[in-house]
């Protein structure tokens, strides 16, 4: 650590500004975090209530192959913690398929024409697969064969990303369902776990996790709590609209505008963001030059709302969340609030039912009133079956601006120019988190990235690169010698030392 403790603003109070302040609170920084939500804390993590009734932003799972997260999450919250059992499934043309989808269970659902075809269609993709797939289209086709690509991926991710397949880029696939495929599926359905390789398991077949008993905004509300027990602040309602350095002193002058459009300034030697890169640029004083900011205006951001349903029938289905795989109804997944956590229900006689669609800020669904979205909420619960009319008591709309980075064919190229551009002009500016990076992230690794970040700045110098953090442990190849680096500091092999 430096002669005299630094002193950092923190731009978010999500997962990563959290983690992020936590860390450097405890050892000794001075640290503000400030979020714009006059709220709620834990950003897309957050836990919203309404009469009682307690739901997500999309169900988060606590889940990582991190044992240092795992660790962190533990140290946070302690026995509030539980452990639940994953239950997931797709509903295609009236049925409801395992997911991960198992493969006899998907082929007994189809019926034997339909299945016949798909096997033609999977060996086709095995034996001739696309040399080089560069779109989800593509590489799901290999793993799955174009058939059951079309039964149980595109629709929904087409919802998803408002996007057609062959426009997202083959990443997010390889990143989000790698390892699966249908040989992987037959091998699961089939084989006892005992008799699998211990770790072979991927990602998405995870079936269980934890979560925190009142869902993941207790965690990051005891996160905030803990970081003013350091003599940290956490102020909310505070928008963060300016960041101007000055180049004498390295000292950072932050601007904030209260809920009252009052402004605050804040004066830092770092300042740690997960903004968006798109509201980040703007922020800074002077500007970046023209192309850099043009890269970051180009970035583009998928939105979210969840139609949150209170119901009577509180045996509709036990799942976590559905997939809904049905063009016919807008709605793309429906979460059971009650499957995460009874908790999340104070009422042993209702049930709370989290309709998620997916949209552009501003489009029709996004503008679209309150009332007429629970209505529509509704009736496609009706529509496809899951609630008898009636049963609606009352509902609740949450708009999530920005939930999704989204990779489209130039997104690597625009923030690796506001990065490498960053990196020069602006030292003591740190990037972290998920629409901070722009990466596609879970909460883990939003998390690892704040953590590193915090070590660089208590260390003083840059030992970790935390652009190296990527998706996921297992997909990260590391040779021996970096391994033991990082088991010595508890750090998993993925999280990478920077080799400079
Ligand atoms: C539908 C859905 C389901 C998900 N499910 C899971 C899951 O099961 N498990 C999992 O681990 N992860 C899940 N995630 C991902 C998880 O939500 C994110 O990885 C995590 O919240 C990222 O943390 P973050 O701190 O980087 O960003 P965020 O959560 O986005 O937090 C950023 C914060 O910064 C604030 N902010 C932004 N700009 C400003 C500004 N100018 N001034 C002040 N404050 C500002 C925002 O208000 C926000 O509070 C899911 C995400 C979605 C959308």
């Amino acid at each position: 650590m430096k002669d005299s403790a630094p002193r950092v603003i923190c731009i978010g109070a999500g997962p990563a500004g959290l983690t992020a302040a936590r860390q450097l609170s405890r050892a000794g920084a001075s640290v503000i975090v400030l979020e714009r939500d006059p709220v709620y804390v834990g950003g897309i993590s957050r836990t919203e209530h309404y009469k009682g009734f307690r739901f997500d932003v999309g169900g988060h799972r606590f889940f990582s192959k991190s044992r240092e997260i795992e660790g962190l999450w533990e140290e946070i919250l302690g026995d509030q913690l539980i452990r639940r059992e994953r239950k997931s499934r797709i509903l295609y043309r009236g049925k409801l398929f395992d997911y991960p989808l198992r493969a006899f269970d998907a082929l007994k659902k189809l019926g034997l024409p339909e299945s016949t075809l798909c096997m033609l269609s999977y060996l086709k993709a095995r034996l001739f697969p696309i040399r080089d797939p560069q779109t989800f289209e593509e590489w799901v086709t290999n793993q799955f064969g174009h058939r059951l690509y079309s039964i149980f991926f595109k629709t929904y991710t087409e919802k998803v990303w408002g996007m057609r397949c062959q426009e997202i880029s083959a990443d997010w696939a390889a990143q989000r369902i790698k390892g699966l495929s249908l040989g992987t599926a037959v091998w699961k359905a089939t084989i006892p776990g005992w008799l699998r390789k211990a770790g072979s398991t991927p990602k998405t077949l995870i079936e269980f996790f934890k979560y925190p008993r009142l869902g993941p905004g207790q965690m990051w509300e005891a996160a905030s709590e803990q970081i003013q027990e350091s003599g940290g602040e956490v102020l909310l309602g505070m928008n963060v609209e300016g960041l101007a350095r000055d180049p004498e002193t390295g000292t950072w002058t932050v601007t904030a505008e209260d809920t009252d459009g009052k402004s605050h300034q804040y004066s830092a030697d770092h300042v740690i963001s997960s903004a968006a890169i798109i509201d980040l640029a703007e922020c800074l004083q002077p500007a970046p030059p023209e192309a850099v900011l043009t890269a970051a205006r180009a970035l583009r951001y998928r939105d979210f709302l969840t139609v949150a349903l209170i119901v009577r029938d509180v045996d509709c289905f036990d799942d976590n969340w559905i997939y809904i795989h049905d063009s016919s109804v807008r709605v793309g997944r429906i979460q059971n609030f009650k499957s995460w956590s009874p908790h999340m229900v104070p009422d042993p006689e209702l049930n709370c039912l989290g309709l998620e669609y997916f949209c552009f800020k501003g489009d029709g669904l996004w503008t679209s009133e309150d009332e007429d979205l629970i209505r529509l909420a509704d009736e496609e619960l009706i529509h496809l079956g899951l609630v008898t009319p009636g049963h609606v008591v009352d509902g609740k709309v949450i708009r999530q601006a920005g939930a999704y980075p989204v990779y489209d064919e130039n997104y690597e190229e625009r923030v690796a120019l506001f990065h490498t551009w960053l990196k020069k002009n602006m030292p003591g500016l740190h990037l972290v988190g998920r629409n901070g990076m722009h990466k596609y992230n879970n909460q883990d690794h939003a998390m690892m990235t704040a953590l590193l970040t915090a070590e660089n700045i208590l260390a003083g110098e840059e030992l970790w690169d935390v652009w190296k953090v990527n998706q996921d442990a297992d997909y990260h190849e590391v040779g021996e010698d970096r391994t033991l680096a990082f088991s010595e500091r508890k750090v998993p092999a993925a999280f990478e030392k920077n080799e400079s």
